[in-house]
């Protein structure tokens, strides 16, 4: 807004007063915040200050370089119901600013000793404000404004009594600051909390704020979107799935730049996110919608962090679309975080083993040690499947003849060799996830790619490539069933008995032919092809047991997705299965063309890349 377009403030009319809704507005110091920074970025502002002093109950000063308010209308502007952004029901329904109700600072003043000192750029000199009093005096001061409140509460003990401690106060009172930040990249923040510097974001592009907020974490680790559809725009930043959080306290949204908890959008995002993240795991992300504002009502919330919109099905639709087409892009083509080495690390590393080397060194792990937030990634990998950073996997059961050569009569043959030449690559150019050139303890396959190593979560990976093609068996043409010559038989409970009768359709939709043969056996005489060389019997079994623990409450098609990956983690190659460089090669081949394969089904990642800048380091080599 520029000066020249600013309206003086003005007293709302009353059957306009009666059609906004109700403001609850100063429910604690960040509620204040909130609403003085929205005012500074309403006003044009390109700097904002912000100073918070004991968790805010002492002092909270916000300073800008906007418009101003002319001296003669600072009394109006704690006038409540007055404001300068609309004058009438048609300016409210297509509302821009993020104020409009006239309310915050009135609020406010009720609360606490309010001092404006303000300056347009045509006044000589700034003028100081006091609302307790009423009283102007000239002051000094640059054009803008700063709005200090002073001793929240004071007067109201008991709403005193319902605040955190400074501390925590101090935090919610940043986390509001990060997320009006987030959406004006163009403007300077600075928040100072008790006199130290705690946060400041730079003016920039929307994406280089957007990661500043989401957490250095994601910066190798997200994806961009950005769509367009007539009226609405969608654009953002999607943390990567591998970085999922523990809470769901990275998810910025946003319509018309204004943060909303809207349930159907964080639905949406959410269920686009589905396919690769295990189900208590929050995704982190940045998102905009931005859409014609006689489209959206944002006057249905006091805090305004509601929005109702007019077609609420297409804005669904199309931020669901964009995000789930963001994450389905093949491996190889999005770069996990880069694996880092710790720096104390490098001299424990001389005489241990590769193993433990390659342990230390995964990304999250490394990076996040003594991160306040970092740990979430921590407890996702489960203990069953992955080395922990200390205890190493027996070298011996590896290369245990014997036992390798049970496993593997056990596991399902795992590429066919005339599958092994057609997802053999052109000779000439080296593919995203490289050319296999060891297996290691039975567990990861170790590929070179053209910047280094690449280490690949054997199971993992084949899991989800399993997943992937069971899935576009069923959507294509129905799974696609191979009959047993000989059926498989096994002891079976009487409640697996039960659901072999009840769930047939469910068990032939997934390409599973199972019989009863007596009240203590069932029979599996067909299984989906791509499974037929498995253990079919362990196979049925646990299509049963999630059917047991589900039940049929479940929307089919969420079930149906778990069923598969049941089948999938069911029918993927196992730890300390040896296979041939032909074999790991076509697996990588195989990642590089299926969607999503760069997690597996619980959300974790399949593979981790250590470039040769990054080995090089360890050795203290240059290049
Ligand atoms: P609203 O933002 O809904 O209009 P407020 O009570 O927050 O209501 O503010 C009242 C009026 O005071 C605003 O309409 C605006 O004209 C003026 N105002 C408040 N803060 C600022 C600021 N930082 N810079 C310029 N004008 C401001
Ligand atoms: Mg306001």
């Amino acid at each position: 807004m520029t000066l020249s377009s600013r309206r003086p403030i003005q007293p709302l009319p009353d059957t306009l007063i009666s059609q906004i809704a109700a403001g609850e507005v100063v429910e604690r110091p960040a509620s204040v915040i909130k609403e003085l920074v929205e005012n500074a970025i309403d006003a044009g502002a390109t700097r904002i200050e912000l100073r918070v002093e004991d968790g805010g109950s002492k002092r909270i000063v916000v300073g800008d370089d906007g418009t101003g308010i002319p001296a003669d209308e600072l009394a109006l502007a704690v006038l409540r119901h007055a404001t300068s952004k609309i004058t009438n029901l048609t300016e409210l329904e297509a509302v821009a600013t993020l104020g409009f109700r006239g309310e915050a600072l009135a609020s406010i003043a009720s609360v606490s000793r309010l001092r404006i000192t303000s300056r347009t750029a045509g006044a000589a000199s700034a003028t100081q404000f006091d609302a307790a009093t009423g009283r102007s005096s000239p002051a000094a001061g640059a054009i803008g404004t700063s709005v200090e409140v002073l001793d929240l509460y004071g007067d109201t003990p008991a709403r005193r009594k319902f605040l955190k401690s400074p501390a925590s106060e101090a935090t919610y009172c940043l986390e509001t600051f990060r997320r009006v930040a987030i959406a004006h990249p163009g403007v300077t923040f600075h928040a100072v909390i008790d006199g130290k510097r705690d946060r400041s974001f730079g003016a920039g592009a929307w994406q280089a704020r957007a990661l500043e907020g989401m957490g250095e974490e994601y910066e190798q680790a997200h994806r961009v979107i950005e769509r367009e559809a007539g009226p609405l725009r969608i654009f953002g930043l999607l943390g990567a799935p591998t970085l999922a959080r523990g809470r769901a306290d990275r998810q910025f949204l946003y319509v018309n730049g204004r943060f909303v908890r809207d349930r159907m959008l964080a639905q949406a995002i959410r269920q686009a996110y589905g396919d690769v993240l295990h189900g208590d795991r929050h995704p982190a992300y940045v998102v905009f919608v931005e859409i014609e504002p006689s489209r959206v009502d944002a006057n249905v919330h006091p805090a305004k962090v509601e929005v109702r919109f007019r077609e609420p099905a297409s804005v669904r639709s199309l931020l669901f679309h964009t995000v789930q087409d963001a994450l389905r892009t093949t491996a190889g083509q999005y770069r996990p975080p880069v694996a880092r080495l710790p720096l104390a690390a490098g001299a424990a590393m001389a005489g241990t083993t590769l193993q433990t080397s390659l342990s230390l060194a995964q990304p999250r792990f490394a990076r996040d040690a003594g991160h306040p937030i970092g740990d979430a990634g921590r407890s996702t990998h489960d203990a069953g499947a992955a080395p922990s950073p200390s205890g190493q996997r027996p070298f011996a059961a590896a290369a245990a003849g014997a036992a390798t050569a049970a496993a593997s009569a056990a596991a399902l043959a795992f590429y066919e060799p005339a599958e092994i030449r057609t997802l053999a690559p052109a000779a000439t150019e080296i593919p995203p996830l490289g050319y296999a050139i060891a297996q290691l303890h039975g567990i990861y396959i170790l590929a070179q790619s053209r910047d280094g190593l690449i280490v690949v979560d054997m199971h993992a990976a084949h899991e989800r490539v399993v997943y992937e093609r069971l899935k576009t068996a069923l959507d294509r043409d129905g799974m696609p069933m191979q009959p047993l010559l000989i059926p498989a038989t096994f002891r079976a409970t009487p409640i697996e008995v039960r659901v072999v009768e009840e769930e047939n359709r469910t068990l032939v939709g997934l390409g599973l032919e199972l019989t009863v043969q007596s009240p203590t056996s069932i029979a599996v005489r067909a299984v989906p092809a791509a499974l037929a060389r498995g253990d079919v019997a362990a196979l049925a079994r646990a299509v049963l047991g999630e059917l047991i623990d589900e039940g049929a409450s479940r929307a089919l098609t969420e079930r149906r997705d778990a069923l598969l990956a049941t089948m999938a983690c069911h029918g993927a190659v196992r730890a300390q299965r040896r296979l041939t460089l032909e074999e790991m090669n076509a697996l990588l081949r195989e990642m590089e063309r299926t969607a999503g394969a760069d997690q597996c089904n619980h959300g974790r990642p399949t593979w981790v890349p250590l470039p040769l800048a990054e080995i090089d380091k360890w050795f203290a080599r240059g290049r």
